[in-house]
């Protein structure tokens, strides 16, 4: 099967980099799909849940925003943050949407709303991807 290269990086860590067959990423315009040998691009990339296929098999990683760009049969994003499923500590995912629910909600004069609403969906990108963690875990379906 034909595959391309995928390196997701931060400016903390290298958090992914395998050979994958697919990749969806939460562009700015809606869902992007990559195959091998697609396209050069560069692009924005928006708070959400990127899906990759390697070897068969699904995997669910969480980004908060960034650019994706391919070159050469290899996609690069570079993310403002971006944690595999079996990383995201869904409490504090929880915690901090509760937080920033709290914050959208107050209304108060002093609130950047932008900010709050980023928050928002970071926490919300990273309890989506989670869950996709406890569904993939064998055992706990049903
Ligand atoms: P919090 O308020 O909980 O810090 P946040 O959305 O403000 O959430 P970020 O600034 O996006 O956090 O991320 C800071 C660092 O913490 C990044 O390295 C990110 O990967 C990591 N991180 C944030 N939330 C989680 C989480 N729920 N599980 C694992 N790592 C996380």
């Amino acid at each position: 099967m034909a595959t391309m290269r995928l390196e997701i990086i931060t400016a903390e860590r290298v958090v992914y980099s395998e050979e994958v067959s697919v990749l969806v990423a939460p562009g700015i315009d809606g869902e992007l799909g990559i195959l091998p040998h697609h396209a050069p691009l560069l692009t924005v990339l928006q708070p959400g849940e990127m899906r990759v296929v390697k070897d068969g098999e699904e995997s669910f990683i969480a980004v908060s925003g960034g650019f994706l760009e391919v070159l050469g049969n290899k996609v690069i994003i570079l993310a403002d943050t971006a944690e595999r499923a079996e990383e995201i500590d869904s409490a504090r995912a929880e915690e901090a949407m509760k937080r920033a629910q709290e914050r959208v909600q107050s209304r108060s004069a002093d609130m950047d709303l932008e900010r709050a609403l980023m928050a928002l969906r970071r926490s919300q990108a990273r309890l989506k991807v989670a869950q996709r963690r406890r569904r993939a875990t064998p055992g706990s379906s049903g």
